[in-house]
Protein backbone atom coordinates (compact mmCIF):
# COMPACT_ATOMS: atom_id res chain seq x y z
CA UNK A 1 0.00 0.00 0.00
CA UNK A 2 2.77 2.47 -0.68
CA UNK A 3 0.80 4.96 -2.59
CA UNK A 4 -1.88 4.85 0.35
CA UNK A 5 -1.81 8.15 1.98
CA UNK A 6 -0.75 8.96 5.66
CA UNK A 7 -2.92 10.79 7.76
CA UNK A 8 -1.97 12.58 11.67
CA UNK A 9 -5.31 12.98 13.61
CA UNK A 10 -5.90 15.50 15.99
CA UNK A 11 -7.45 14.18 19.54
CA UNK A 12 -10.48 14.84 18.85
CA UNK A 13 -10.55 12.05 15.76
CA UNK A 14 -8.95 9.33 18.12
CA UNK A 15 -11.83 7.13 17.43
CA UNK A 16 -11.51 7.56 13.25
CA UNK A 17 -7.77 6.93 14.04
CA UNK A 18 -8.74 3.77 15.08
CA UNK A 19 -10.85 3.23 11.78
CA UNK A 20 -8.12 3.98 9.67
CA UNK A 21 -5.57 2.15 11.32
CA UNK A 22 -8.05 -0.71 11.18
CA UNK A 23 -8.45 -0.05 7.51
CA UNK A 24 -4.57 -0.60 7.67
CA UNK A 25 -3.67 2.96 7.06
CA UNK A 26 -0.48 4.54 8.67
CA UNK A 27 -2.51 6.85 11.23
CA UNK A 28 -0.75 8.89 13.76
CA UNK A 29 -2.70 10.15 16.66
CA UNK A 30 -1.43 13.76 17.74
CA UNK A 31 -0.93 14.22 21.57
CA UNK A 32 -3.66 16.11 23.96
CA UNK A 33 -0.84 18.61 24.75
CA UNK A 34 0.61 19.50 21.36
CA UNK A 35 -0.18 22.66 20.13
CA UNK A 36 -1.85 23.40 16.48
CA UNK A 37 1.58 24.49 14.84
CA UNK A 38 3.22 21.66 16.83
CA UNK A 39 1.14 18.87 15.33
CA UNK A 40 1.30 20.69 11.90
CA UNK A 41 4.61 20.52 12.08
CA UNK A 42 4.61 16.59 12.88
CA UNK A 43 2.26 16.78 9.78
CA UNK A 44 4.80 18.23 7.29
CA UNK A 45 7.66 16.35 8.91
CA UNK A 46 6.04 13.73 8.55
CA UNK A 47 4.38 13.63 5.61
CA UNK A 48 0.94 12.95 6.61
CA UNK A 49 -2.59 14.94 6.04
CA UNK A 50 -3.84 16.38 9.23
CA UNK A 51 -7.17 15.69 9.85
CA UNK A 52 -8.96 17.54 11.90
CA UNK A 53 -12.68 19.24 12.97
CA UNK A 54 -11.25 22.03 14.18
CA UNK A 55 -11.46 25.00 11.54
CA UNK A 56 -8.95 26.96 13.53
CA UNK A 57 -6.23 24.80 12.38
CA UNK A 58 -6.97 25.12 8.88
CA UNK A 59 -6.37 28.72 9.44
CA UNK A 60 -2.82 28.53 10.23
CA UNK A 61 -0.75 29.91 7.76
CA UNK A 62 1.36 26.55 7.56
CA UNK A 63 -1.66 24.88 7.08
CA UNK A 64 -2.31 24.83 3.40
CA UNK A 65 -1.79 21.57 1.48
CA UNK A 66 -1.32 19.99 4.39
CA UNK A 67 -4.75 19.84 6.46
CA UNK A 68 -7.85 18.31 5.84
CA UNK A 69 -11.01 19.39 7.42
CA UNK A 70 -13.65 16.62 8.32
CA UNK A 71 -17.05 17.61 9.49
CA UNK A 72 -18.30 16.80 13.38
CA UNK A 73 -20.66 14.12 13.80
CA UNK A 74 -21.06 10.53 13.07
CA UNK A 75 -17.72 8.04 11.85
CA UNK A 76 -19.82 7.43 8.47
CA UNK A 77 -19.83 10.77 7.81
CA UNK A 78 -16.16 11.48 8.41
CA UNK A 79 -15.27 8.13 5.96
CA UNK A 80 -17.80 9.50 3.67
CA UNK A 81 -15.74 12.70 3.55
CA UNK A 82 -12.48 11.08 3.35
CA UNK A 83 -13.23 9.21 0.57
CA UNK A 84 -14.47 12.19 -1.34
CA UNK A 85 -10.97 12.91 -1.02
CA UNK A 86 -9.16 10.11 -1.51
CA UNK A 87 -9.52 6.99 -3.00
CA UNK A 88 -9.62 5.00 -0.48
CA UNK A 89 -9.75 0.91 0.29
CA UNK A 90 -10.93 0.39 3.07
CA UNK A 91 -10.66 -3.84 3.22
CA UNK A 92 -7.83 -4.70 1.27
CA UNK A 93 -5.42 -3.90 4.09
CA UNK A 94 -7.70 -4.32 6.83
CA UNK A 95 -6.76 -5.19 9.96
CA UNK A 96 -3.06 -5.39 9.27
CA UNK A 97 -2.05 -2.55 11.75
CA UNK A 98 -2.45 -1.94 15.60
CA UNK A 99 -5.35 -0.01 16.76
CA UNK A 100 -3.63 1.31 19.57
CA UNK A 101 -0.14 2.53 18.13
CA UNK A 102 -0.57 2.14 14.55
CA UNK A 103 2.66 -0.56 14.31
CA UNK A 104 2.00 -2.99 11.61
CA UNK A 105 1.48 -6.93 12.66
CA UNK A 106 3.05 -9.81 12.70
CA UNK A 107 2.29 -13.39 12.96
CA UNK A 108 1.45 -14.21 16.75
CA UNK A 109 3.60 -16.42 18.63
CA UNK A 110 2.43 -19.95 20.62
CA UNK A 111 2.82 -17.47 23.60
CA UNK A 112 0.61 -14.77 22.45
CA UNK A 113 -1.79 -17.37 21.48
CA UNK A 114 -2.25 -18.66 25.10
CA UNK A 115 -3.40 -14.84 25.76
CA UNK A 116 -6.45 -15.18 23.81
CA UNK A 117 -9.96 -16.50 25.67
CA UNK A 118 -10.12 -19.67 24.91
CA UNK A 119 -13.27 -19.76 23.41
CA UNK A 120 -12.01 -17.64 21.22
CA UNK A 121 -8.93 -19.21 20.33
CA UNK A 122 -8.03 -19.95 16.90
CA UNK A 123 -5.37 -21.48 15.24
CA UNK A 124 -2.55 -19.63 15.97
CA UNK A 125 -1.79 -18.96 11.96
CA UNK A 126 -4.94 -16.83 12.19
CA UNK A 127 -3.69 -14.94 15.10
CA UNK A 128 -1.70 -11.53 14.42
CA UNK A 129 -0.13 -9.50 17.65
CA UNK A 130 1.87 -6.22 17.79
CA UNK A 131 5.26 -6.45 18.04
CA UNK A 132 5.34 -3.07 19.83
CA UNK A 133 2.65 -3.24 22.31
CA UNK A 134 2.08 -7.04 22.58
CA UNK A 135 -1.02 -7.07 22.12
CA UNK A 136 -3.09 -9.92 20.63
CA UNK A 137 -5.45 -9.76 17.92
CA UNK A 138 -8.43 -12.19 16.77
CA UNK A 139 -11.59 -12.32 14.88
CA UNK A 140 -13.85 -11.56 17.85
CA UNK A 141 -17.23 -9.90 18.05
CA UNK A 142 -15.35 -6.56 17.89
CA UNK A 143 -13.13 -7.29 15.02
CA UNK A 144 -16.78 -8.01 13.04
CA UNK A 145 -18.43 -4.61 14.08
CA UNK A 146 -15.41 -2.90 13.51
CA UNK A 147 -15.20 -4.70 10.02
CA UNK A 148 -19.03 -4.56 9.06
CA UNK A 149 -18.60 -0.69 9.13
CA UNK A 150 -14.95 -0.65 6.80
CA UNK A 151 -17.83 -2.88 4.37
CA UNK A 152 -20.68 -0.61 4.20
CA UNK A 153 -17.71 2.29 4.04
CA UNK A 154 -16.34 0.25 1.19
CA UNK A 155 -19.44 -0.41 -0.90
CA UNK A 156 -21.18 2.96 -0.71
CA UNK A 157 -19.28 5.41 0.22
CA UNK A 158 -20.90 8.43 -0.06
CA UNK A 159 -24.65 6.86 1.80
CA UNK A 160 -23.54 8.21 4.77
CA UNK A 161 -24.33 11.18 3.69
CA UNK A 162 -27.35 11.38 2.05
CA UNK A 163 -28.78 10.01 5.96
CA UNK A 164 -27.16 12.88 8.10
CA UNK A 165 -29.13 16.27 9.57
CA UNK A 166 -27.76 19.12 8.79
CA UNK A 167 -24.74 20.77 10.70
ZN1 LIG B 1 0.44 -2.15 19.48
Amino acid sequence: MESAPRFLCDVMLARLARYLRAAGLDTALAVESATDAEILREAIDEGRWLLTADRKITEHKAAKGHVIQLPFGTLGLQAAALSGQFNIDWLSHAFTRCLMDNTPLQAATEEHALQVPEDARQPVEELLACPNCGRVYWRGSHYKRMRNKLESWQENPVAAVATIEPL
